[in-house]
């Protein structure tokens, strides 16, 4: 261990050399006032117009460590230039550093603001803390300089090689410090092995850092590279939270901290696992250092045993707590998932009794899940589904464009939409020009059901009409009105006495032919008129996914569209199933029949399982409508929703998603015919949603289960559940159709 530079006593230098050296070597003229330092000499100079710090090096540390430092706060400036770091000031002949009688010497700007030392226990200022140390980290990757590689003592992977230093700490204490470098040594070091490193500040202590005097959250400086060493970038993070632990449980501190770094530089599960036992180490290391350098410099002892109290403090109480508890506690602040340990029995105990009987479960062995990536669903027993049902994750389970969008728009703003937000208008602009004329104003809701919901809102105050036409295992939702359009879902009677709170609904055979649909809705409507009100709305789920799957037949929208016009109601295409390219290559489903409807409702794969739906509607009707009613939804629209729909966009755009629908959706629909299995009555469905009828519901439900427990997620459809839903994530290809095909052929037999 290289103890020179804290053997060497601090230069001595006194104020008059450094506004010499300030002038001399810098053309400063300044007046200089001593700051504090464990082993070098600082200054402030105070110019005519500029204020800086002056860093005389100690004799003992190596020159070309303050070329590390300087080249270090040029590299991280360049990659994140708000980063609150000194800015370094050149000498006369335009030199990073310069050299007085054997010590190195740095000039850079004095940062001006308050010590953050009597805020210790602030929970603002310790994200603030975690975000500082993320973002040092962040930007100073990819950095390196070999005097980062010394044997360093406030390099946390070496405090085990200060153990000799026992013999300066109260004896009350060793056995303590004893046992935390004995893990230090026998299990962490081992396990830091193959983790990422890289160059680190390494010392966000208090001293080093001021915070802004009007607002004691926000660090405008963060100084001192002198500590800086090469490492896991976990030292950053360890480092920065030992100093917080004052005041509170050493892991809730410890997971404010880390959970503020994550967002900035996310880690690893195994480095985060390690955060209390560093922390620990560095608190050691810390008694170690300070012991034996007070004994040797007593003159500077109160800066350098400044933070004792503190770090006994935390080391005690860190050897108080359960380790497994605090990992857990901070494992889930940042985000990396918990270490369940419930039985399948209990899960589904705690599961009835908290979310309630309403709520039925997937499947006969129900499918436990941790986890989705791609068209993969990964159970907590590590084994994994390949997903051909779910349609909310349109572009695959945790697609890495939307998870970063989501991400870093919620770390910037996340508002409702009564404020100005470029990005939210614009995201309704590209999504107006991706329907036609004149379709152009979108109002953001929440979900499907309440896209469905505002749809019926409008229609009726536009019309007047309250009544519904809709199908006759029709599903549009869980709200009070879109329930009344929702037969598939609810006991015929007391559907029945739903549909008529809203003015009744009336409803078409199934898959209606088009020729007949005239007809049919003309007969649907005087049955609403000898219930005394009339229909404001007709409106149509465009692939009739509860309906058992059908493509739209041919003028179906057309006669729907004259019918209404006739009438006086609203037509509404209901895309929440088969927008957004599922019914390739078109993106909506009512596209391959030429017909505009007055509403588009959308929801479920818009946002790629960010909560999000919108109702899309002329400007005369959302005029109208505006002149009548009035509109609001907290979290609709917000900026968070739109990053998420327009990465969703960007996906399905680059990968040409509609056409993968087709593509592969005719492959499959193909194969399956070809299999000639008796047992297939039907093999129907537009684009990547395949319905194939068997005889009952029985068989299809088995032929469910099979496939679930063959690691093949499907559903079922239709009036009578006797029809096989296939409806993956769009990004499935045919080696994907291959694995369902070869299970069906097997169910099936
Ligand atoms: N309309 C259709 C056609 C649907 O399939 C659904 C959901 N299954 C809804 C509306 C309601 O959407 P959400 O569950 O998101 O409210």
């Amino acid at each position: 261990m290289d103890f020179s530079a804290f053997d060497t006593p601090r230069p001595d230098i006194d104020a008059d050399t450094a506004e010499l050296i300030a002038l001399e070597q810098y053309g400063i003229e300044g007046k200089a006032q001593p700051l504090a330092g464990e082993r070098d000499r600082n200054f402030k100079i105070t110019a005519q117009s500029d204020v800086y710090a002056l860093k005389v090096g100690n004799a003992g540390d190596r020159l070309d460590s303050l070329e590390a430092q300087v080249g270090a706060m040029a590299h991280a400036l360049r990659r994140d230039p708000g980063l609150p770091i000194p800015a370094v000031v050149r000498t006369r002949d335009d030199r990073l550093t310069t050299q007085h009688r054997g010590h190195g010497i740095q000039l850079v700007s004095f940062i001006e603001g308050a010590s953050p030392r009597s805020m210790t226990s602030m929970p603002g200022l310790r994200r603030s803390i975690g975000t500082l140390a993320g973002r040092m980290s962040r930007s100073l990757r990819g950095y390196d300089h070999p005097s980062l590689h010394r044997a360093f003592p406030w390099n946390l992977g070496r405090a085990v090689e200060l153990t000799p230093l026992l013999e300066f700490v109260d004896p009350a204490l060793q056995p303590l410090i004893e046992a935390v470098l004995t893990r230090m040594a026998d299990d962490v070091i081992p396990q830091l092995e193959g983790m990422p490193k890289q160059a680190l500040h390494g010392d966000l202590n208090l001293d080093n850092m001021v915070v802004d005097l009007a607002d004691s959250e926000r660090i405008v400086g963060l100084f001192d590279f002198g500590d800086m060493h090469y490492g896991p970038r976990v030292y950053e993070l360890a480092v920065a939270a030992a100093y917080q632990c004052s005041g509170s449980e050493p892991a809730a501190a410890i997971a404010q901290v880390a959970s503020a770094f994550h967002v900035v530089q996310p880690l690893e599960s195994p480095e985060i696992d390690l955060l209390p036992d560093l922390v620990a180490a560095r608190a050691a290391q810390s008694i170690l250092m300070a012991s034996r350098s007070s004994e040797r410099h007593p003159d500077n002892n109160y800066y350098l045993t400044g933070d004792r109290g503190l770090m006994i403090e935390t080391l005690q109480r860190l050897a108080g707590s359960d380790r497994a508890e605090s990992v857990l506690r901070i494992r889930k602040a940042c985000g990396a998932g918990s270490v369940r340990s419930r039985s399948l029995e209990e899960a589904l105990d705690l599961r009835r009794r908290r979310l309630g009987p309403a709520l039925s479960l997937s499947y006969d062995d129900p499918v436990r899940l941790e986890r989705g990536d791609g068209v993969w669903l990964y159970e907590e027993s590590g084994s994994r589904l390949l997903d051909a049902y779910n349609n909310v994750p349109h572009i695959g389970h945790a697609h890495p464009q939307v998870v970063s969008a989501v991400a870093s728009q919620t770390g910037r703003l996340s508002t409702n939409t009564r404020y100005l937000v470029d990005e939210v208008a614009e995201y309704a602009d590209r999504l107006a020009g991706l329907l036609p004329d004149p379709l152009g104003v979108v109002m953001f809701v929440n979900s499907g059901s309440e896209a469905n919901d505002l749809a019926y809102q409008i229609a009726a105050t536009v019309t007047g009409a309250p009544g519904v036409i809709t199908t006759d295992n029709a599903y549009h939702g869980m709200t009070l009105a879109t329930t009344a359009m929702s037969p598939e879902e609810y006991p015929e009677t007391a559907w029945s006495s739903q549909a008529a709170r809203i003015g009744g609904a009336a409803l078409l055979a199934s898959g209606s032919a088009a020729e007949q649909l005239g007809s049919e809705m003309t007969r649907a409507s005087s049955e609403l008129s000898e219930r005394g009100t009339a229909a404001g709305m007709a409106i149509f789920d465009t692939v009739f996914s509860s309906e058992g799957i059908f493509e739209l037949p041919e003028g179906f929208l057309r006669s729907a569209r004259d019918w209404a016009d006739a009438n006086g109601a609203l037509l509404v295409a209901d895309e929440i199933q088969a927008g957004f390219g599922r019914v390739g290559p078109s993106f909506w489903g009512f596209a391959n029949d030429s017909v505009v409807p007055d509403i588009v409702t959308l929801g479920k794969p818009m946002g790629n399982g960010y909560p999000m739906g919108a109702v899309v509607t002329t400007p005369e009707i959302a005029a109208e409508f505006a002149s009548k009613w009035h509109f609001f939804s907290t979290f609709a629209g917000s900026p968070v929703a739109a990053a998420a729909g327009d990465a969703v966009l960007d996906v399905i755009e680059a990968e040409a998603l509609p056409q993968n629908a087709l593509a592969v959706g005719e492959y499959l629909r193909a194969a399956v015919r070809q299999l000639d299995r008796p047992a297939v009555v039907d093999v129907r469905g537009p684009g990547l949603f395949i319905g194939i009828e068997l005889a009952d519901a029985d068989s299809a439900a088995d032929v469910v289960n099979r496939l679930r427990r063959r690691g093949i997620l499907i559903g079922r459809s239709g009036p009578k559940a006797n029809v096989l839903k296939i409806r993956p994530p769009l990004v499935f290809t045919n080696q994907h159709a291959d694995i369902v095909l070869a299970a069906l052929a097997e169910a099936l037999s």
